[in-house]
């Protein structure tokens, strides 16, 4: 166990930056709410996924990856699923199953480690029963209507997490209340299936078939997986309320704890060029979209791109996602992929100290990569043999680099369809032009290259002194070679 990072997190139940302790050094638990499959996942969503991973990747790395476990669910039964199903005229089951593929063959792309456990909720329907049942045995819910609710009231602390009151809640809370509700806040747990809705034999000894609530199913998965308590639970910052306040009430109330999860860890919204992102404002954007179409700055990105992009602002802080942002980070990564040209294979476990240090202060990724930046100006000049392998190491530590120099430049020569016959060509026509002493012709060729995205780099051999011609796709928006 590497332990000389004190590992802080902000825990937004105390409100405070604290020292992370394990309940067991040896299975460090998480949990993070994943996605509702229905449709693409958008790139807000990516966010978390994003986040989470580089906390997975630093605790396996203090910790040891055999000694975490990290649970991130599918939600596969809920109101918006069944209202799409019933628009497409798809079944639910092939719906969200198409979506849940094509949510994995996104992230995927981003260089996110695939979690410990994946549960989906549609299998965890038995284990949701049983905790609604425990609540209703224990005074915490009641039947009513084919319902069965959870008892606000009951609660003494209910609010802690979201640091409202009740009375704050109740002030606040919309008119019209269903009727079979005691107190407006009292959330749905169990509820009855209409026709051609997904449904189950109901608990609590009601007839009719019904489905469960969306925060019970967290409680379930979370519990089977990890236990009553467990150390780290996540998601972005709008679960907050709700959804994390009646996990954490079902699943204490329950069980009879203190708390549900010792350290609550929530990532701030993304947003688009300034704005919010949504479909009305035509600016929602599906982490497909970016990768795979020209919706965005009109071209396609590399996902490794949109990783860096994100983790360039601190994951608690509102994130604007811009163009420009993504340019900047793909012109980091063309740099830094230059300086492990020749690194075969990078040491698994030496992260850089100062890059270590900056991720166990509650992930300040933007820290780690102005280090890791600062690293990557040093290897040429001191010119250490392990230098750039260590280098790799360390922005392997946020997922980053992963792949060969090579990798990345297919991967942006194919985004432009470089067609290299034609490349070699006119970069010989331009020599011959160059040679002729047209050099207007020479520049127009330069031009022409420039059109199809590709810079070109003049240099001398040493020994034989004639130029040599090197080209590149060049990053958008930025002739990072001198004309
Ligand atoms: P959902 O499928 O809507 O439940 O969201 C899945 C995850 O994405 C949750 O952790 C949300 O908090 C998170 N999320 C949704 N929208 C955004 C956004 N615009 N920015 C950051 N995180 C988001
Ligand atoms: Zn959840």
């Amino acid at each position: 166990m590497a332990n000389q990072h004190t590992l802080k997190l902000y825990n937004t139940l105390t409100r405070r930056k604290e020292v992370f302790e394990p309940l067991d050094p040896k299975n460090v638990r998480m949990y993070v709410c994943g996605p509702t499959v229905y449709d693409y996942a958008h790139i807000g969503n990516a966010r978390p996924v994003i986040v989470f991973d580089v906390l997975f990747r630093l605790l396996r790395h203090i910790y040891g990856p055999g000694r975490v476990t990290y649970v991130r669910n599918i939600t596969d039964v809920d109101d918006k699923i069944n209202a799409r199903s019933a628009q497409e005229g798809v079944p639910i089951r092939e719906l969200t199953e198409r979506t849940a593929k094509q949510f994995h063959d996104d992230i995927a792309t981003l260089g996110v480690l695939p979690p410990t456990v994946e549960p989906r909720a549609t299998e965890h329907i038995d284990e949701m029963k049983t905790l609604i049942e425990e609540l209703v045995a224990k005074g915490h819910a009641y039947v009513a209507q084919d319902h069965v609710l959870f008892d606000v009231p009951s609660m003494a602390d209910y609010g802690r997490l979201s640091n409202r009151s009740l009375d704050e809640m109740e002030a606040g809370a919309r008119v019209e209340v269903a009727p079979y509700k005691k107190d407006p806040m009292d959330f749905v747990l169990w509820k009855p299936s209409k026709d051609g809705e997904p449904s189950w034999p109901s608990p609590c000894g009601i007839n009719a078939p019904g489905r469960p609530g969306w925060h019970i199913e967290c409680s379930a998965m979370a519990g089977k997986h990890l236990g009553d308590v467990f150390d780290i639970h996540g998601g972005g910052i709008d679960l907050v309320f709700p959804h994390h306040e009646n996990e954490v009430a079902q699943s204490r109330c329950a069980h009879g704890t203190d708390v549900m999860a010792r350290y609550w860890i929530h990532n701030g919204f993304l947003q688009v060029e300034g704005e919010k992102m949504s479909k009305s404002l035509g600016n929602f954007i599906t982490i497909h979209e970016l990768l795979d179409t020209d919706k965005f700055g009109g071209r396609r990105w590399p996902g490794e791109v949109l990783r860096l992009a994100m983790l360039m602002t601190h994951y608690r802080q509102p994130l604007d996602f811009t163009v420009r942002n993504l340019e900047v980070a793909e012109r980091l990564l063309g740099q830094w992929y230059r300086k492990i040209t020749d690194v075969e294979s990078a040491p698994t476990s030496d992260w850089a100290d100062d890059v270590e240090d900056a991720l166990a202060d509650d992930l300040n990724t933007p820290g780690a990569i102005t280090r890791l930046h600062a690293a990557a100006d040093c290897i040429a000049e001191d010119g250490e043999t392990d230098a750039p392998a260590r280098f790799k190491a360390a922005a392997n530590a946020m997922g980053l680099l992963e792949r060969t120099e090579a990798e990345w430049r297919a991967q942006a020569e194919k985004r432009v369809g470089v067609d290299k016959d034609r490349v070699s060509e006119l970069i010989e026509s331009r020599h011959c032009a160059r040679s002729a002493k047209n050099f207007e012709e020479a520049d127009r060729i330069r031009d022409e290259l420039a059109a199809m995205g590709i810079a070109l780099k003049d240099s001398k051999d040493p020994k034989s002194g004639e130029i040599v011609t090197t080209w590149e796709v060049r990053a958008s928006g930025t002739w990072d070679v001198a004309r």
